[in-house]
C-alpha cells in the first residue's frame, strides 16, 4: 500500500511517523486545559473529543465515548465501530475531502508541539511474557550455561507472569531507581540498597480491546487485539536475581513500565503482519497460529547521559523476531479460565536478535555486566547511571511512508536517601 495523502502537508512526509495511513490514538492536554482524546496527524494532533462533541465526527451514535480522559469506552465498542471510525477519519483527512470538513478539523486541532501527552488509555491489569528466544537463549546461557538455556516448557508455551497495572506510565515520566534487597554472591547476608543494576527492556505492548470469557482460540485473540505500543520493561537486575526463584520476578520489575503516547492499531499495522518464526517443536493445536500475527517493526533503543549532547544508539532489531505473538500469549492467557477485560496490556517480551548490536536490554549488551560499553561521549556503561535518559523508537517502514508510535523515553533519577524516610 503507498502513502495515503492527507490535506495535512506534514503528514505526507516520508519522515513522519504519522501519516494518514497512521493515525494512532492518544491523550493530551494544552496548558491546564483538560485531558482529551486525540489522533496524531503530521505534526498536528486532532481533537477527537472537541469532533464528537460537534457531531461531526462520532464513534457511536448515541454515547459521547471520548468524552473521557482515555480511549477504553471506545475500545469498548468493538471491531466494526472501530474500523467505520478509522473510515471516517481518513475520509476527513484525506487529501480531496470536504473544504468544510477540513475547516473544521482545522478549528479542532492543535500543533502536537503545544501539546502534552498523557496516558493514552487505562491500564486494567498488565502481564508480561519471556517470549523472545534470542533474549531467552541469552539470558539462559548467562545464568545455566548453552546446553540449559531455554527451559523444557519454553517452545511448548509463551511464559509469562502477572504484573502490575499501577506501575505503566506514559513516556516521559521520570524513572526513580529503586531500593531493594540484593545479595551479592561476594556477601553471606542479603542487604536493603539502591539497585546498582538498574535496566531496560525493550518490547511491544499489546492492548486488548474486547473481553473474554473462557478460552479463546488464536484467531480470536487476534480480533481482540486494538493495538499495539513501545513498552520499556525497566528491570532490577540484582533484585531480580535474588528473588526470582521460585515463583519468577516480583519486585525487580515493580518499579515502572513505561509506554509510548500513541497507540497503533491493529488496521494501521495491517500491511506489516509476518509469520512467526519457524516451530522447532509443534505447538499444540490450541496455540498454532492460522496465519501470519506478527509484524514487520524495526525497532531501536538510545542512552542519552545527563547534559550529553548525543545519544548513543545501543541496540537496533524488529518486532518479527518474536517466537510467540501477541495473539499466541492472548490465547494462552485465557486457556485456564481467567477473563480478560478491555484495557488488558500485554507485554510482549524482551525482543532481541540474533546478533550483538541487535540485543534489547543491557544486561545482554554487556552480557551480565562483563563487557562495558563505550557511548559516543567516551562513558562507558554495563547498567543504567542516575541522570541518563533511555529512549525506545519503533516504525514500521510502508512503500514512501512511516507508521510509528512516538518514543518511549524515561530518565532515570537517584534513588531516595531512604525510602522509609518521606
Ligand atoms: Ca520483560
Amino acid at each position: 500500500m503507498p502513502l495515503m495523502r492527507s490535506w495535512v502537508e506534514s503528514a505526507n512526509s516520508a519522515e513522519t511517523e504519522f501519516p494518514l495511513n497512521n493515525l494512532p490514538y492518544g491523550v493530551f492536554s494544552v496548558g491546564d486545559g483538560d485531558l482529551r482524546c486525540g489522533v496524531a496527524i503530521g505534526d498536528r494532533i486532532l481533537d477527537a473529543t472537541g469532533l464528537e462533541a460537534t457531531g461531526l465526527l462520532r464513534a457511536d451514535a448515541d454515547a459521547d465515548v471520548l468524552d473521557a480522559p482515555n480511549w477504553n469506552d471506545f475500545m469498548e465498542l468493538g471491531p466494526t465501530a472501530w474500523a467505520r471510525y478509522r473510515a471516517d477519519l481518513q475520509r476527513i483527512l484525506a487529501e480531496d475531502a470536504d473544504e468544510r470538513l477540513q475547516d473544521a478539523a482545522v478549528s479542532y486541532s492543535v500543533p502536537m508541539a503545544r501539546a502534552t501527552l498523557h496516558m493514552p488509555f487505562k491500564v486494567a491489569e498488565y502481564t508480561d511474557f519471556y517470549a523472545g528466544r534470542h533474549h531467552a537463549t541469552n539470558v539462559g546461557t548467562m545464568f545455566r550455561g548453552p546446553e540449559n538455556a531455554l527451559p523444557p516448557n519454553w517452545l511448548h508455551i509463551p511464559i509469562g507472569y502477572n504484573g502490575r497495572a499501577s506501575s505503566v506510565y506514559v513516556s516521559g515520566t521520570e524513572i526513580r531507581r529503586p531500593w531493594g534487597q540484593l545479595k551479592s554472591p561476594d556477601h553471606d547476608a542479603p542487604a536493603f540498597l539502591p539497585s546498582r543494576r538498574f535496566d531496560i527492556e525493550l518490547e511491544m505492548g499489546a492492548i486488548v480491546g474486547q473481553p473474554s470469557d473462557g478460552p479463546v482460540s488464536v484467531q480470536q485473540a487476534d480480533d481482540m487485539i486494538f493495538g499495539y505500543v513501545l513498552l520499556n520493561d525497566w528491570s532490577a537486575r540484582d533484585i531480580q536475581a535474588w528473588e526470582y526463584q521460585p515463583l519468577g520476578p516480583f519486585q525487580a520489575k515493580a518499579t515502572a513500565t513505561s509506554i509510548s503516547p500513541w497507540i497503533v492499531t491493529k488496521a494501521a499495522l495491517e500491511p506489516f503482519r509476518v509469520s512467526t518464526p519457524a516451530r522447532e517443536k509443534e505447538l499444540l493445536p490450541h496455540l498454532r497460529e492460522p496465519g501470519p500475527m506478527l509484524y514487520d517493526i524495526p525497532l531501536s533503543v538510545s542512552i542519552q547521559p545527563e547534559n550529553a549532547k548525543e545519544s548513543t544508539l545501543l541496540a537496533h532489531t524488529n518486532y518479527k523476531e518474536m517466537y510467540y505473538s501477541s495473539a499466541q500469549q492472548l490465547a494462552h492467557h485465557t486457556t485456564a479460565g481467567s477473563p480478560m477485560t478491555v484495557g488488558d496490556l500485554l507485554g510482549s517480551g524482551t525482543i532481541s536478535g540474533p546478533t550483538r548490536p541487535e540485543r534489547g536490554s543491557l544486561l545482554e549488551l554487556s552480557w551480565g555486566g562483563k563487557e562495558p560499553i563505550t557511548l559516543a561521549t567516551g562513558e562507558t556503561r554495563t547498567f543504567i547511571e542516575d541522570g541518563d535518559t533511555l529512549t525506545l523508537s519503533g516504525a514500521a517502514e510502508g512503500d514512501g511512508y512511516r507508521v510509528g508510535f512516538g518514543d518511549c523515553t524515561g530518565k532515570v533519577i537517584a534513588a531516595l536517601t531512604d525510602p522509609y524516610e518521606r
